[in-house]
């Protein structure tokens, strides 16, 4: 492990955060180091999220299990074969056990809570198998999911979305799009959920805290 505040020296010179370093230290792989055609852009190390603050002070790399970043890299070349010029771009990945503090406390009065893990729980994002993830189209603008991720709301759940395409809230483009989404994840590996689009894991839960339940105990809690 290596001591420091703020901006760490990695063992090849490289500058690591004080947060990425706690998820290296845990065993986590940058996303971008194994493909850096992946876009990475971590909403809660902005204000622009559904908590309104921002939660990460200096983490701005998405962080994985080896095994969940291998298949993103998968997914990633499922999608440039099916849509050349687009790639995937992820929101949240290896999520710290105090930030999922931060974001249950928001929302644990309120209906909003069946969006969000209790800490106790233990978030699979915790883990580090799970991805938030959406798709930059060959101009890099993201491509028409019907809702931003991040919505906690009805519209944004893949179980409504006949409902919706029937009353017309969602456009056939926009279920398309999730559907893209949803196909090049799965091919990969990766299964959804029914009330996130952007939502996607690596493992099942029981398969997470049998392998991971030791890194999360030691590693990832406390700031
Ligand atoms: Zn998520």
């Amino acid at each position: 492990m290596i001591l420091c505040h703020g901006i760490c020296f990695s063992q090849n010179g490289m500058t690591v955060s004080s947060e990425a370093q706690k998820l290296k230290d845990a065993g986590l792989v940058d996303i971008r180091d194994l493909d850096s055609s992946i876009a990475v852009h971590l909403l809660y190390a902005t204000d622009s999220n559904f908590v309104g603050k921002t939660m990460y002070k200096s983490l701005r790399e998405a962080y994985l299990q080896a095994e969940a970043a291998k298949m993103l890299v998968a997914a990633q070349k499922h999608l440039k074969q099916v849509c050349p010029g687009c790639k995937l771009i992820v929101y949240d990945a290896a999520r710290p056990q105090w930030a999922q503090e931060i974001m249950w406390n928001s929302v644990k009065d309120t209906p909003m809570k069946r969006y969000v893990a209790s800490p106790q729980r233990i978030s699979m994002h915790t883990y580090g198998v799970a991805v938030d993830v959406s798709i930059l189209d060959e101009n890099g603008r993201e491509i028409d999911m019907g809702t931003p991720v991040d919505f906690l709301g009805a519209l944004a759940e893949p179980a409504n979305e006949t409902k919706y395409l029937a009353s017309g809230e969602l456009t056939l483009e926009q279920v398309k799009n999730r559907e893209l989404l949803r196909s090049v994840m799965k091919k990969s590996g990766f299964r959804g959920i029914s009330n996130e689009w952007w939502h996607f894991e690596a493992l099942a839960r029981t398969d997470a805290q049998r392998k991971y339940k030791t890194m999360i105990n030691g590693i990832m809690t406390g700031r």
